[in-house]
């Protein structure tokens, strides 16, 4: 048997690979598992064409065995497998993809389901095994072969026997040392745990022998632990199927399984696009604010897939900040995936997707925001807030996505009220969208500044909220037409009375000039006013900043 020696280049880049590519050890599984289903997604796409083979779905599957004692784990499929030259060319040279050579000599416009193009995947089996075996029988041989490695050497390839078609990984798992432990990957749980978050929507079968605990036949109180053989994986990813097909409740379920959150969720939105980028997404409004989402340590994201293959666990940059509530996940075929399949090469198509379900977003919570306006203001509850954060944080840039969003209350309709709903009630006569802040909707209700506006017959917007004049700030104007706050020194209506408030004024100025000098200072000025009906006297600013601004800018530290 004749030992070949792996390029120099091979080398260098497979010590590369096993030390530094992959972020987390137990991704090894997630690459064996991608291939072994490359290999049946093969014999499936040749069968197509082919007229003299069919293709039993029922005799396709992936097999994982482990044998503590020899502290082995196998990864086995009944896929396409590979002859003597497969295997030297596919696995003896780092970064060849057979499984991309098979897209495009097939011309697979829809063989989007095969994962594999970079060839390097497999050799992460060397991050977690010192000995890496291969057996396998390609599909129309007779011969069986068996590729042998332990890194960085080289590999041998000699014949062996080998009954059924398809591929045997036997990875012989390093010893434990003081930092690393590689025990867990003979552990039941562990396996079936990273098969779950990586795997779970691969389309054949992963079947594993799991140890269950059982009532003994004929026995009331007595267990025995018995092997049997389950399939781990759920399969069929939900969101490749019609949306008619699913009833909420499959969608709660899936929030639930896939532990988005504890709540039921407000609303889900399932999107498909078969555009320049195709994906589909299932996204979740949740009822309930998350416990940490208004701190630092809230990370936003949704999980991405790349052809059913978890890639990322949370990816930020799918949704904008004001959207962060969002739960869920993407599953695209068109990402550009770096050669570790965690991170994204270039991020063209993932601004298209973000783009896209930004809108989405936007055009599912107005539906809801028309058509069930209860829910509407359970989520506005929740995650106003951070609609209004979003619009003073993006400086209004996304005003488009968000002023429809937004509600406060009403001093007319004492409940609340979006601007659209606002502005379609003005009279003619009215310039300004009026508001008032407080700490409360009561407290802004007595104020006298509210007084004159209230009199013309004007609605009021009640400000609670600290972000609220912020953001309204940020917005400027809402069809046209500008905010105005209460307690600003020209609310656009005192003109009739002009000239007589400047008599007035001129008449009392020594009193005026008194109360100043009493104020010694905390006031700029003390007029007339023409706003004022039952109370003799309020506040009023004149600059860009109301007095709860100027109270929340003065109590931020600098
Ligand atoms: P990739 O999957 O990106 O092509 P890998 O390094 O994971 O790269 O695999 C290299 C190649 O080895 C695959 O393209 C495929 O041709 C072959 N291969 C790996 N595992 C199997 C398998 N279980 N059955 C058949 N062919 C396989
Ligand atoms: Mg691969």
């Amino acid at each position: 048997m004749a030992m070949k020696e792996f390029k120099a280049e091979s080398k260098r880049l497979l010590e590369m690979m096993i030390h530094s590519i992959y972020s987390q050890k137990e991704i090894f599984l997630r690459e064996i598992i991608s291939n072994a289903s490359d290999a049946i997604d093969k014999i499936y796409y040749k069968a197509l064409t082919d007229e003299n083979l069919t293709f039993n779905k029922d005799d396709y599957y992936i097999k994982i065995t482990v044998d503590k004692e020899q502290r082995t784990l196998t990864i086995s499929d009944t896929g396409i497998g590979m002859t003597k030259e497969e295997l030297e060319h596919n696995l003896g040279t780092i970064a060849k993809s057979g499984s991309l050579a098979f897209k495009h000599e097939n011309e697979l416009k829809d063989g989007h389901d095969i994962i594999g193009q970079f060839g390097v995947g497999f050799y992460s089996a060397f991050m977690v095994a010192d000995v890496v075996t291969v057996i396998s029988k390609s599909l129309g041989s007779d011969e069986a072969y068996k590729w042998e490695s332990q890194g960085a050497d080289g590999y041998s390839i000699e014949p062996c026997e080998k009954d059924a078609v398809g591929t045997d990984i036997i990875l012989k798992l390093k010893e434990n040392t003081e930092d690393e432990r590689y025990d867990e990957f003979l552990d039941e749980y562990r396996l079936k745990a990273i098969i779950k978050k990586y795997s779970d929507f691969i389309r054949y079968p992963i079947k594993m022998d799991v140890t269950e605990r059982k009532l003994k036949e004929g026995s009331e109180n007595e267990f025995e632990e018995v092997k049997e053989e389950q399939t781990i994986n759920s399969m069929v990813p939900i969101w490749r199927k019609n949306k008619n097909e699913l009833t909420d409740e499959d969608y709660e379920n899936f929030y639930q399984e896939k532990h988005y959150g504890f709540d039921k969720p407000i609303k889900h939105i399932h999107i498909s696009v078969d555009g320049a980028v195709r994906y589909q997404a299932i996204l979740y409004i949740p009822e309930n604010i998350p416990f940490d989402y208004y701190s630092k340590e809230y990370e936003k994201g949704l999980e991405l897939y790349s052809s059913g293959v978890l890639i990322m666990e949370k990816c930020p940059e799918l949704l904008p900040d004001y959207f962060s509530f969002v739960k869920g996940m993407v599953d695209s075929e068109d990402l550009s995936l770096n050669i570790s399949r965690e991170i994204l090469q270039q991020d063209k198509q993932l601004t298209f997707i973000a783009k896209n379900i930004k809108n989405k977003i936007k055009r599912e919570l107005e539906n809801l925001l028309k058509n069930d306006r209860e829910k509407y203001e359970a989520f506005y509850q929740s995650f106003g807030r951070q609609l209004k954060f979003g619009v003073y944080n993006e400086f209004g840039r996304d005003k488009e996505v968000l002023q429809d969003l937004l509600l406060f209350y009403s001093s007319k309709e004492k409940k609340l009220v979006t601007l659209d709903e606002y502005v379609s009630r003005m009279p003619e006569d009215q310039k300004y969208i009026y508001y008032a802040t407080g700490e409360t909707n009561e407290r802004i209700e007595k104020l006298p500044q509210t007084e004159l506006v209230a009199d013309k017959g004007y609605e009021i917007l009640y400000f609670t909220d600290d972000i609220d004049e912020f953001a309204i700030k940020m917005l400027m104007k809402y069809k046209d037409k500008e905010f105005k706050s209460v307690s600003s020194g020209d609310l656009g209506i005192e003109e009739d009375k002009q000239k007589e408030t400047e008599a007035e004024q001129k008449e009392h100025q020594e009193l005026f000039d008194f109360m100043k000098e009493v104020l010694n200072g905390k006031v700029k000025d003390v007029k007339v006013s023409a706003r004022l009906k039952s109370h003799p006297v309020c506040i009023t600013t004149d600059g860009e900043l109301s007095i709860e601004m100027e109270k929340v800018l003065s109590s931020m530290p600098n």
